[in-house]
């Protein structure tokens, strides 16, 4: 049996996360939401007033940056500086300016850097928008999510009223295709399918399909 690194990329809110973390518990390998990384370094910027031209500023606030994920009762909570921020950095306002953030140089540095420590024993499964092909460009297997954005806003809608926020269709639909826009035309690492991932719809399938297709996929890399 191989040890692999599965990345996973793709679109936001197309299921990636989903997929992600239910493949990772089916192989019992570590899953790490790297989008989440980013939206906890958003979240500090915006309560630390961090103004994201300042490059002096991020350089500072980066050395003040701990993030990490702990399991609670079968669901992974995000940690900023040993603080729970896993509701706080799916807010809108968050959602709003991390796609910018994400545009930073050093801040993907940061990031990227702590993404490889993380995954370098293997048998873990990455999700984001460049880890097949900046952050494990060799990863075993490669999967690039997309789905419709219609579809992707409403199942995004759903999740957000089941946290209990008030949210607009409209509105959640414009930031998704906003942050697709920001994410896929950034200088450094911009989201893009890597020449040997392979592409998934989830237009119109569901989760557990999803999870069967992906899991066929995995377990032919693991035994090869
Ligand atoms: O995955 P999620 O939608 O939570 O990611 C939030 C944002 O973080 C993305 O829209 C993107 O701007 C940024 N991101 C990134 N690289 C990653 C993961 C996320 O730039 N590997």
């Amino acid at each position: 049996m191989n040890q692999i690194i599965i990345a996973i990329d793709g679109y936001s809110s197309c299921g990636k996360s989903t997929i992600a973390k239910a493949l990772a518990q089916k192989l019992n390998y570590i899953f790490i939401d790297t989008g989440a990384m980013y939206r906890a370094t958003t979240l500090f910027f915006l309560d630390n007033k961090i103004n994201f031209d300042d490059d002096a500023a991020i350089h500072q606030a980066l050395g003040n940056i701990k993030i990490h994920f702990e399991n609670h009762n079968g669901k992974r909570i995000t940690f900023l500086n040993d603080q729970n921020v896993e509701d706080a950095i799916r807010t809108m306002r968050v959602s709003q300016s991390v796609s910018p953030v994400a545009t930073i140089s050093a801040v993907r540095r940061a990031m990227v850097a702590q993404q490889q420590a993380m995954g370098k024993a293997k048998s873990v499964v990455l999700d984001g928008r460049d880890i097949g092909t900046v952050v494990f460009p060799n990863a075993e297997l490669k999967l690039f999510i997309t789905a419709d954005p219609d579809i992707r806003a409403q199942r995004r809608v759903s999740e957000l009223k089941n946290k209990g926020q008030v949210v607009n269709f409209e509105e959640v639909k414009q930031n998704l295709l906003e942050r697709d826009h920001i994410d896929s035309s950034r200088a450094d690492s911009p989201l893009r399918q890597a020449t040997d991932a392979i592409l998934i719809d989830t237009t119109h399938t569901t989760q557990e399909e999803q999870l069967n297709m992906v899991l066929e996929l995995a377990l032919q890399k693991i035994k090869s």
